[in-house]
């Protein structure tokens, strides 16, 4: 008989903070920059140098550790965690280990299962980032950069509360969105700014003790992230089912191959021989400092999204779209603020036009080629029945190919409606007597012919009838 198997997955996540300098030197953290050119005597590990706190990340995990209803700790200590690496030339990583600053977090997210489910938040603790090798383009040698040596890291531990890769992948969004949202990291993947490593392990269904886990390392897009684990656990159940034992390793994803393999063992681990930094004093901060710092929490994206359902009584779905980044939000209420249509019909342009046309042009919300204020313009003039939901698409087309805004396009393009109802009974008298076989079997019943008709006259007009008002006339004229 076959057992069923109860994934267990817990997540570490390095984010790395959006501050300016580095968290122990003054040397700038902007990426991209040409290898050493942003690394400091600090940062290279020169012998009688001193590291000195920035500032800047205190209040940033302070701030993390409000919005995941954390405690944060009053007393924080650094600590060197030793080991050997051409990419950290001081043999020791500054990172925290028995007093961390942030612990005892929580967040609630909706498991594929569509259940609430609350992820525990062991801690979270400040660190800082190590040097990069680089191999390519390089002839039978490796070279150095430590422009990221000293850049500052927010780990963020999960208690092993998460029970499927989907999950995982639903909290590790969830973080990267609060993150975003409190304005402490740019979350951006493709630079190495979000990435976790995935604690994998499997039990019978029912068991209580955990099974023994794998660490899949450096995981840096959701995808890889879900395939990754989905592999893991397969790798492991089979393992066992074939009378095999899973050994605690750090294994790596290999993405072309999807699968993972063996990096180290845990007889292989490094004692990292942890000890507080004595170059560091330990990190004091008071009640007043905190609730300094929880006054200028940003309204966080649970919350917008109830306020959303409730004030502009959105779709959850809906809401759940336009709150998924703080920007793609103000941009949505930027529309509703200066437009005299509903709220969810603002929603629906932001979400299908817009969205449809950022997506198309692989663009972010920020480099929209059409303002709020614009595409407010735009919904007006559905309101006031300007123009039909129909015509406004090519005009939303034209307004993002910059032919200028709605009023513009309307005018240029000669598209505003037409209301004038002598007008529009031109067109309806010459499509019923173009026309006189329908007519005869609307009359006899075929009431569906309505639609034929109403498709006439708009097809004559191109689209520029009100269609409203069309149908009306219609059915009086055919009555
Ligand atoms: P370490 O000190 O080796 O990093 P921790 O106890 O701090 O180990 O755990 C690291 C991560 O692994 C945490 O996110 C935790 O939830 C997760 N974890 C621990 N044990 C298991 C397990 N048996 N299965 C899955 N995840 C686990
Ligand atoms: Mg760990």
């Amino acid at each position: 008989m076959s057992v069923a198997w109860e994934v267990v997955i817990g997540l570490e996540i390095h984010a790395q903070l959006a501050t300016k300098s580095k968290i122990f030197s003054g040397s700038p953290t902007a990426y991209g920059a040409d290898p050493n050119t942003q690394a400091n005597l600090v940062d290279l590990g020169y012998p009688g140098v001193l590291p000195v706190l920035n500032k800047e990340v205190v209040r940033m995990a302070t701030l993390f550790g409000l919005a995941v209803s954390a405690t944060v700790a009053r007393r924080s200590v650094f600590a060197r965690k030793n080991y050997f690496y051409p990419d950290l030339p001081k043999g020791y990583q500054i990172s925290q280990l028995e007093l961390p600053i942030v612990e005892h977090g929580e967040m609630h997210i909706i498991g594929v299962d569509g259940m609430e489910k609350r992820i525990g938040i062991t801690r979270a603790h400040l660190e800082e980032d190590a040097g990069k090798s680089i191999h390519e383009g390089l002839d039978a040698s490796s070279g150095i950069d430590l422009n990221r040596a000293g850049t500052p890291l927010l780990e963020i531990v999960s208690e092993p509360d998460l029970r499927s890769a989907k999950d995982a992948v639903t909290y590790m969004k969830k973080i990267h969105t609060i993150v975003h949202y409190l304005g402490i990291s740019d979350g951006n993947m493709q630079e190495g700014s979000f990435r976790c490593d995935a604690n994998v392990s499997v039990r019978p269904m029912g068991q209580k003790e955990l099974g023994t886990r794998a660490e899949l390392k450096n995981l840096n897009s959701f995808r890889y992230i879900e395939k990754a684990i989905n592999i893991e656990v397969e790798r492991q159940i089979d393992l066992i089912e074939d009378g095999g034992t899973v050994v605690q390793e750090t294994r790596l994803y290999d993405s072309d191959k999807d699968e993972t393999r063996s990096m180290r063992s845990k007889e292989e681990a490094n004692d990292y021989r942890y000890f507080p930094d004595p170059d560091l004093l330990p990190v004091e901060i008071s009640n007043e400092y905190i609730e300094a710092i929880r006054a200028t929490m940003p309204e966080l994206p649970d919350a917008k999204q109830a306020r959303f359902i409730d004030e502009y009584e959105l779709k959850s779905d809906d809401a759940a779209i336009l709150t998924a980044s703080r920007m793609l939000a103000d941009f949505y209420e930027g529309v509703v603020k200066a437009t005299d249509a509903t709220a969810q019909v603002a929603a629906n342009w932001v979400i299908g036009d817009l969205g449809g046309a950022l997506n198309r042009d692989g663009l972010g919300i920020s480099d929209s080629k059409i303002s709020s204020d614009e595409l407010a313009g735009l919904v007006d003039r559905i309101h006031d029945d300007t123009i039909s939901g129909k015509i406004a698409k090519q005009v939303f087309e034209a307004m993002w190919d910059g032919e200028g805004s709605a009023d513009d396009v309307i005018e240029s393009k000669g598209l505003k409606q037409i209301t004038d109802s002598g007008a529009i009974e031109l067109v309806v008298d010459k499509v019923i007597a173009d026309n006189l076989g329908q007519v005869a079997e609307y009359k006899a019943g075929k009431d569906k012919l309505i639609g034929f008709f109403v498709g006439k006259v708009m097809q004559e007009t191109k689209g520029q009838a009100n269609p409203g008002q069309v149908n009306q006339m219609l059915r009086d004229k055919l009555k």
